[in-house]
């Protein structure tokens, strides 16, 4: 743990440190820490002369471009464009004529590099929402060039050269795009929350995760720990005991998920369709040969982003089609364009908002711009009917019955077999009859409305705890609109990050949810869980979980009612 003077205080050995576990599984290895922070260079020059500082600053910045440029090439995807416009940022010839300045002014190359970056960072923080979160990327590449020109150990993943437990803070976009899967062998964060960046990789790599882990920064380099990534608890330098129990644990879920096979069902025959969230094409085919039965939740937004004017009709019937071609025999549910707050388009023009998240986004949006809807539904009732799939739409961020109906009368002037919305937002939730009323299914996102329930934004990491999906509050939402559709007949999803968590799955069905849409990789946990368990079963852990009074309590009552986690390694 680095405190404020910026000491370091070790977490003592034997210690049980508790965190928020979010990608499932059981590992024993030794500790490495990202780089820690960066000093703060002194005021002041050192005595090299300006010409002499100035070259060192350009060529501080320099080395750093050009790592970042290797980094991104490695990174490929979304990553590299992140680390190609830091790259930029670094070459920016203001930049280094800031620091030509100030250099002439008697500054160290170190201090002027600094002083720069704060004068940067102001620009970028009033120039709007989008720009003021790159700061971030900026303080980042500070902290960079502050390094090398220091000589300190460069912030960023460490290389001890064997497998190891990687402890951060938190992980930035330019760190995660270097984690090696052969050398991570599992993530332990101070920060971040179940929806954050560290949470959505762990989870694609497959590696166990625990985040909001208070003290793990303080866990010394080379201490052997145990992370497991179901209950979050993560113990420094465990007992042979603790390690065997240990290993045997993640070999059970191994041979658990091996075993999963079929559709997804409780042990007395309740069948719950257990679906995929995709992007496009690529994520469909592997969710595929992961076993999703289809896809619950498409989210088409990526196929706008980075565009200046929106893909035509026929361009986006092919990607639609793309991923219906996947699934020949399954349901694919459709979320139109959710653009707005954090998914800003280009060609989309919102005005200026003082709060996106609670302005114009996902239907607000659409539906003020009439033929970029008509369009993607044009090209959805294009693409299915082109395909063996079972297409199912529905809107994002709808607030009211009214809405609701507006969608789905869109929607059902086309030959598309069901229309719906997302529940998202706590005031759609306490409406679900009214709106399932005029909705043929609705599917809870959870990631938002936990961030709308809570009023915590889910970007920020600092807030975890109140965007855990197991806080009762939601679950409450989440039951409401269950019953709801118990009482119409009709459908209800869950499609946000609580889906697969194999243990709040089954609370979700026992609450009345009728599918489970998630990360691929979830899918097998999640899969086994609930074929172990009666509907009954499931509905008793709902039970305990609502009646719980906060999320903590909430999952570590469900997880004491559990006893099969301990034989599944989950
Ligand atoms: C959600 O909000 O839970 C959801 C599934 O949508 P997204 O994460 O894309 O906002
Ligand atoms: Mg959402």
């Amino acid at each position: 743990m680095v405190t404020a003077t910026g000491g370091w205080t070790p977490t003592a050995v034997g210690v049980q440190l508790q965190g928020v576990g979010v990608s499932p599984g059981v590992v024993v290895g030794p500790v490495a820490r990202m780089g820690g922070d960066v000093p703060v260079p002194p005021e002041g020059g050192t005595g090299a002369g300006p010409a002499a500082e100035a070259e060192a600053g350009r060529a501080a910045l320099e080395a750093v471009a050009a790592d970042l440029e290797a980094r991104a090439q490695l990174a490929g995807g979304e990553a590299r464009e992140v680390l190609e416009a830091q790259a930029m940022m670094a070459r920016d010839p203001g930049l280094d004529g800031q620091v030509g300045m100030l250099v002439h002014e008697g500054r160290s190359a170190a201090r002027a590099v600094y002083e720069a970056f704060g004068t940067y960072r102001e620009l970028l923080g009033g120039a709007g929402e989008y720009m003021a979160a790159r700061v971030a990327d900026l303080d980042d590449l500070r902290d960079r060039t502050v390094a090398h020109l220091l000589g300190v150990a460069l912030p960023g993943v460490p290389d001890p050269g064997h497998p190891f437990v990687l402890v951060a803070r938190d992980l930035a976009p330019a760190d995660t795009a270097m984690l090696r899967r052969d050398r991570v062998l599992a993530l332990v964060t101070e920060e971040g929350g179940p929806t954050s960046h560290t949470a959505i990789l762990a989870k694609a790599m497959e590696v166990p995760a625990v985040v909001a882990c208070a003290g793990a920064t303080g866990l010394a380099d080379g201490l052997p720990v145990l992370v497991d990534g179901g209950s979050g608890q993560v113990v420094a330098a465990p007992d042979d005991r603790q390690v065997t129990a240990a290993r045997a644990r993640a070999e059970a879920r191994q041979a658990a998920r091996r075993a999963a096979a079929g559709p997804g069902a409780t042990a007395d025959g309740q069948l719950v369709g257990l679906l995929a969230n995709v992007g496009g094409a690529a994520d469909a085919a592997a969710a595929a040969a992961a076993g999703a039965e289809g896809v619950g939740l498409f989210r088409t937004e990526l196929l706008f982003l980075d565009r200046t004017d929106p893909p035509t009709r026929d361009e986006q019937a092919a990607a639609y089609q793309a991923v219906f071609d996947a699934f020949p025999r399954g349901r694919v549910v459709v979320r139109t364009l959710d653009a707005g707050a954090d998914k800003p388009l280009a060609f989309l023009d919102l005005g200026q908002e003082a709060n996106p998240a609670l302005g114009i986004r996902g239907l607000r949006a659409t539906r003020r711009h009439p033929d970029l809807l008509a369009t993607q539904l044009d090209a959805i009732a294009q693409a299915a009917a082109g395909s063996q799939a079972e297409v199912w739409v529905m809107a994002p961020m709808v607030a009211t019955a009214e809405e609701t109906a507006w969608f789905c009368a869109q929607v059902h002037e086309r030959p598309v077999q069901r229309a719906g919305v997302m529940i998202e937002v706590p005031a759609a939730a306490l409406m679900a009859e009214a709106i399932l009323a005029s909705a043929d299914f609705v599917s809870l996102g959870t990631n938002d409305l936990a961030q709308y329930t809570f009023a915590a934004d889910r970007l920020v990491g600092a807030l975890a705890g109140l965007q855990s999906p197991w806080q009762p509050a939601l679950l409450k939402l989440v039951a409401a609109v269950a019953q709801a559709g118990q009482a119409l007949g009709k459908p209800v999803g869950v499609c946000g990050e609580a889906a697969g968590d194999p243990v709040l799955a089954l609370v979700l069905v026992g609450a009345g949810v009728t599918s489970l849409s998630m990360a691929p990789v979830s899918l097998a946990d999640v899969r086994t869980l609930l074929g172990r368990h009666t509907l009954q079963e499931c509905r008793r852990l709902a039970g305990l979980a609502l009646a719980a009074p906060d999320a903590e309590a909430a999952r570590a009552r469900v997880r004491m009612a559990t006893p099969l986690l301990d034989e599944l390694g989950l």
